[in-house]
């Protein structure tokens, strides 16, 4: 029987294969068409992709969190929309396995596990994303239901979606105010608008959406966990995988750009020598290949910590930090390397270069990153 690790090195050259036989040949007219990417979705389903973070049992094929980031990294080095399908929905599965009622988990999980179903969630609201606890979207309790009212924005996912994990507050006058939060496992139905997809710079074809609730109607045994107000310390927990999803996006995009790099600095010439001799691309070559690979560990570490069971939001910050800048770094590298062809939209250089912004802003902005990284460095009294 094969260990554990060459399986899972198996799924991420299975991926690596898809990518580049299906996803890299069509990237770039999807994105430039906005284009859902139904077919490359359904071979995502066929391959078990959205079902990598559940445990068999449950109907999924779990694989350790550096495996799950690897296929993340592969899926964005083909197209960063693909690794977006995935990455909401990655976050609600494992809220669902670490925190769902035995009823929650056998009502969606073994269908998430498939693809047939897939999440997204819900949390940034038009007046800020950064502080959650100030969120507007309650949930009022009347018998057996909740009414959502308020609304969401830049939902990925949400169109598509058949189920949203929707972080409201159960308990407006609660303080402080966290303790009033819970996650709703939603259905839509009547009472829930999804808006347009909004207009984006780049991570094009999935769609990212408003929500609208008006007095949306939710069982009430669609409290995550059976319980009111955990929602927001349940929902920390799931943004451990989702920043380290994010962050891996990075090291994918940045490893396109890079791939394009060498090999234009090897074909183009310029004063009789291919342009990689120039000590100035050589050096961003070199700095490229250095920060993609810095960038690869400290994902597989925090992945890692995160497998162990440890505290790991320290080493998921660091990670998303570095590896969104990396990435804003290398893509913009790679436009001065392939000069005036970089600025074309004929090559996928400047795609890349639209991706990568997003990283530095989802799932947490780089900003509120380091205000975690300060307080667990002080917390723990240094770097340990
Ligand atoms: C394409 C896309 C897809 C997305 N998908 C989803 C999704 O599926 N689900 C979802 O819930 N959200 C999603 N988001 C929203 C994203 O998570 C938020 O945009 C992000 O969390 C920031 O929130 P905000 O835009 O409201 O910025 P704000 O919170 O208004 O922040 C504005 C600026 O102030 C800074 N700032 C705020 N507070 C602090 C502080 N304490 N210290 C230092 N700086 C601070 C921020 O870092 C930022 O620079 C998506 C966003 C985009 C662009």
């Amino acid at each position: 029987m094969a260990d554990p690790d060459d399986a899972e090195q198996a799924v991420v050259d299975l991926v690596r294969r898809f990518v580049d036989e299906q996803v890299r040949p069509v990237a770039r007219q999807l994105e430039h068409e906005d284009a859902y990417p139904d077919q490359l979705i359904e071979l995502m389903k066929q391959m078990g992709i959205f079902g990598l973070a559940i445990p068999e049992p449950a109907g999924g094929s779990l694989v350790s969190t550096a495996c799950y980031a690897a296929v993340t990294a592969e899926l964005a080095r083909g197209w960063m929309s693909l690794a977006g399908a995935m990455g909401g929905h990655t976050v609600v599965a494992k809220l669902l396995v670490l925190f769902g009622t035995a009823e929650q988990k056998s009502r969606y999980l073994p269908r998430m596990a498939t693809g047939e179903i897939r999440a997204a969630m819900a949390l940034t609201e038009p007046g800020g994303g950064s502080d959650l606890q100030a969120m507007r979207t309650t949930a009022r309790r009347e018998s057996d239901d909740y009414l959502v009212s308020g609304s969401k924005t830049w939902i990925t996912n949400a169109q598509r979606a058949g189920l949203i994990a929707v972080l409201c507050k159960t308990d407006p006058a609660a303080a402080p105010p966290h303790r009033g939060i819970s996650i709703l496992l939603a259905e839509k139905g009547p009472g829930l608008t999804v808006g347009e997809k909004l207009p984006k710079l780049g991570y094009r074809g999935v769609e990212s959406c408003e929500l609208f609730f008006d007095e949306f109607r939710v069982p009430a045994d669609a409290v995550l966990g059976g319980a009111e107000g955990r929602g927001f310390a349940q929902m920390m927990k799931g943004l451990e995988i989702g920043r380290i999803q994010v962050a891996a996006r990075a090291p994918g995009v940045a490893q396109a750009a890079f791939d394009d790099s060498l090999a234009y600095a090897q074909q183009r010439e310029a004063f009789g020598q291919p342009i990689w001799r120039h000590q100035s691309i050589g050096n961003y070559l070199a700095g490229m290949a250095t920060s993609i690979t810095a960038a690869r560990q400290l994902i597989r570490y925090a992945a890692e910590r995160l497998d162990a069971g440890q505290r790991c939001d320290l080493e998921a910050g660091m990670a998303k930090l570095f590896a969104s800048e990396m990435c804003m770094q290398v893509t913009l590298d790679a436009i001065r390397i392939h000069g005036g062809q970089g600025y074309s939209t004929e090559i996928d250089i400047e795609r890349y270069f639209r991706d990568a912004p997003l990283m530095i802003v989802g799932e947490g902005t780089n900003e509120i990153q380091r205000n975690v990284i300060v307080r667990q460095l002080i917390e723990r009294g240094g770097l340990g």
